[in-house]
């Protein structure tokens, strides 16, 4: 059965909306999708996000629920909390967060008190808004410190344990956005150790690659960790916030402590098809095939990282251990990422600018690009296309070198304008994006029920 065949009612009842849907289809199926907190998600997967559990509201827990009828929602919830744990070999974990920031503003009210010290990575040094960042809450209703990366892209282990000392955090975060090197979770446990606060590993990004034993587990060293679940474990989106025996032997209140930020704390009820659909992704990742999978995808980053070197790249770190790196363009020019973005738009490559460490530019006009492999490796592409990807990225970006971001703040925006236009008509930039969808009519999605 094809996609449109499962919208039999959507094609009667709202064409506008349909025709979206299935616009942005032929989108994921013609590009070549290397953002790396992208995936797609199993027919299974979404049959469950599209099922009748979306019709029902049971604030509470499973056994302890304010709302009636709730059976088969509490058996759904139970099942992919003993999923999750296993997962990630945890003795507690809370499926219901919205998403990857609630989960994250759970874990703050669980263990601080506004206006407590809190300690992340910066946000331009790959870490994420909710680790400290001054335009989120976690930077307006908490005081933030942050520690950065050295120039070799590593986490500055020294900076950070004087933070710690001089600071006190009483929350500390593990885990980013963009990194490139596996998370010291050791490392930063003997400094939350050494000053009594809470660490929390953030997995976001690498939850799929720990489920599929290609990253080393948080769970002997952390107190909390939390994951979005639609990044490399390929589930829908939505979040886990799980609690470890050390969180437990620190505060043995900690797991309902941070049931109770969940709701009623932050929010009321629970998303009853999103907790399904994480159910049946969990199922997917405990398989052995998942192992493979995450194995792939760091091979095909480390393939396509070794080609983007050799194509005349610069990366942060010199290359990855993980799904993701970053392009360092500062050798074209300071703020270049705004238009190797576009370029690769137009070539049919989807990525996202970003910053790099100790980036000249500024976070609008970043002076990197991010690129993963999670979706291109669930497409089922190997090694081999990771050497013509790295191919048409090089040769892409090399359109975008006459490109220079105006020194006067006020032109900019119009100039990028202009340049995006150019982009967008450029013919080498046009050949490439046919030779993106050849290549992507030998790896389909949907259509043809792959996945
Ligand atoms: C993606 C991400 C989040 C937030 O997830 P959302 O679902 O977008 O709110 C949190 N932390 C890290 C490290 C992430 O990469």
């Amino acid at each position: 059965m094809n996609f449109s065949e499962r919208m039999k009612k959507l094609a009667e009842t709202d064409k506008e909306a349909l025709e979206l849907i299935q616009l942005e289809l032929q989108r994921q199926e013609d590009g070549l999708e290397m953002i790396p907190s992208e995936n797609f998600v199993s027919m299974a997967v979404m049959e469950a996000m599209g099922s009748v559990f979306t019709n029902k509201y049971s604030e509470g827990y499973p056994g302890k629920r304010y709302y009636g009828g709730n059976e088969f929602v509490d058996k759904a919830e139970n099942l992919a909390i003993e999923r999750a744990k296993r997962a990630f070999n945890v003795p507690r974990a809370n499926v219901q967060p919205y998403s990857g920031t609630p989960a994250n503003f759970a874990v703050y009210l669980a263990t601080c008190q506004p206006a407590d010290v809190i300690m992340g990575q910066a946000l331009p040094d790959g870490g994420h808004l909710t680790h400290g960042w001054k335009t989120s809450f976690s930077g307006i209703f908490y005081k933030p410190v942050q520690y950065h990366v050295k120039q070799d892209g590593y986490i500055d282990f020294d900076e950070a344990r004087r933070l710690a000392l001089a600071h006190r955090p009483k929350l500390i975060w593990v885990g980013a956005s963009a990194y490139v090197r596996q998370f010291p979770f050791k490392e930063m446990a003997e400094i939350a150790d050494e000053v009594g606060a809470y660490l929390a590993a953030d997995v976001a990004h690498v939850s799929g690659l720990i489920i599929g034993g290609a990253h080393p587990s948080p769970a002997p060293y952390c107190h909390i960790i939390t994951t979005t679940t639609h990044k490399t474990l390929r589930g829908p989106r939505g979040a886990i916030i799980m609690t470890t025996e050390k969180g437990l032997q620190k505060d043995p209140e900690l797991a309902e402590r941070i049931d109770k930020a969940v709701f009623p704390g932050l929010q009321g009820g629970p998303h009853d098809h999103q907790t399904a659909a994480i159910a049946a992704a969990l199922k997917e990742a405990l398989k052995p095939e998942f192992k493979e999978y995450a194995h792939q995808i760091v091979r095909n980053s480390k393939a396509l990282a070794t080609e983007l070197m050799k194509n005349g790249m610069k990366l942060v770190s010199n290359g990855t251990d993980n799904h993701l790196m970053l392009v360092d363009l500062t050798t074209v020019a300071k703020g270049h990422g705004v238009f190797a973005q576009e370029a690769l738009e137009t070539a049919g490559i989807t990525v996202n600018k970003n910053t790099i460490p100790h980036d000249p530019s500024s976070p609008f006009y970043p002076s990197g690009v991010r690129l993963g492999t999670p979706a291109l490796t669930t497409r089922g592409m190997k090694e081999e296309e990771m050497t013509a990807i790295a191919k048409w990225v090089a040769e892409a970006t090399r359109e975008t070198e006459k490109y220079r971001l105006p020194a006067e703040k006020s032109e900019i925006a119009e100039y990028v304008k202009g340049a995006k236009r150019e982009i967008r008509e450029n013919a080498a930039l046009k050949r490439i994006n046919t030779e993106v969808r050849e290549m992507c009519r030998h790896f389909p999605l949907y259509t043809d029920g792959t996945i």
